[in-house]
């Protein structure tokens, strides 16, 4: 059985139940908003571990974000993450997905050798879904989004099974590869006292753009083609209201409201 270097993309979001833009500049409002681990990625570093307690080898996690994301890299060395890195630094400001890329895979090759690459399938704020596959683009190694079950590795090939539009496919692919982990694929768990103690003592590499030898017009807001005209926000609607009695009763009821949302249908089934 072979081990794997398995290397872990983790990014920090505002809280989900916090974002706000600013509507002057249309960006996320970072300051004063409670930073988390992005939701999805519990999963991601759950089935790295996984991977690691059964064929040995070891995780390693990065994050490219403020000063603050490493509070996300000491989560993930609690929960069982061996070590993570950080690039943090003025010139990646203003990245878009492209750029993002960019310098994670520049980090993750001045990581030494690897085996395997996982990502979330998406973030809870950005929530493009493109992260992932441009990194394996940009490092020309093979890819598959929304892994839903438990990879096999044999020999120097992984098997796994993907989520697609139409159904679920199971793909074989040669390593190194990356994989964008589903989110609910797993029960994440949570950290130990042991890594809690760990986290708190680990030492986090800081790297800039020297330390991952980024070519400048490929990071930040100079390597970023995108342009981000307007944001908005999903408007919160409220309203619902509780159906009550017997099951019988909580059905017509429902039945009569939705006949009532009927265009001309006004005033119920009967
Ligand atoms: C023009 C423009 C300017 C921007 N300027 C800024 C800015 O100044 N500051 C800023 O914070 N954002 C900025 N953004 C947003 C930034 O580009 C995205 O947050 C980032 O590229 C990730 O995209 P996403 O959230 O859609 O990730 P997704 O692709 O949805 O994320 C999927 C997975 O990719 C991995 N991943 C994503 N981002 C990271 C990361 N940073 N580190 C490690 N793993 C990651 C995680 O595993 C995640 O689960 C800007 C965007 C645009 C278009």
């Amino acid at each position: 059985m072979r081990a794997l270097r398995i290397i872990v993309c983790i990014k920090q979001v505002p809280h989900p139940d916090e974002a706000k833009v600013d509507p002057a500049t249309g960006l996320v409002i970072r300051e004063g908003v409670p930073m988390v681990l992005n939701p999805n990625d519990y999963f991601t570093i759950e089935e790295a571990l996984r991977l690691k307690e059964a064929m040995g080898g070891e995780v390693v996690a990065i994050t490219m974000g403020p000063p603050t994301a490493e509070a996300v890299l000491r989560e993930a060395i609690s929960l069982g993450v061996d070590d993570g890195v950080l690039l943090c630094h003025r010139a990646f400001a203003g990245a878009d997905t492209l750029a993002t890329a960019y310098a994670l895979a520049r980090g993750i090759e001045s990581l030494g050798g690897y085996d395997l690459i996982l990502t979330g399938s998406r973030s809870t704020d950005g929530e493009t879904g493109q992260v992932g596959p441009q990194i394996a683009e940009l490092l020309g190694i093979p890819h598959l989004t929304e892994l839903i079950r438990p990879i096999e590795v044999e020999g120097d090939h992984l098997l796994a099974w993907h989520q697609t539009d139409y159904g679920q496919e199971l793909l074989q692919m040669p390593l190194p590869a990356l994989l964008t982990v589903a989110k609910g694929m797993n029960e994440p768990r949570l950290p130990s006292l042991r890594g809690k103690m760990r986290a708190k003592k680990q030492t986090i590499p800081i790297w800039g753009p020297q330390e991952i030898k980024a070519e400048p017009d490929r990071i930040g807001l100079a390597g970023s083609p995108t342009r981000m005209l307007e944001t908005a926000l999903p408007e919160r609607k409220s309203g619902s209201k509780m159906l009550e009695g017997s099951m019988a009763h909580q059905v017509d009821a429902l039945l009569d409201h939705l006949a009532d949302m009927l265009p001309g249908k006004a005033g119920g089934r009967r």
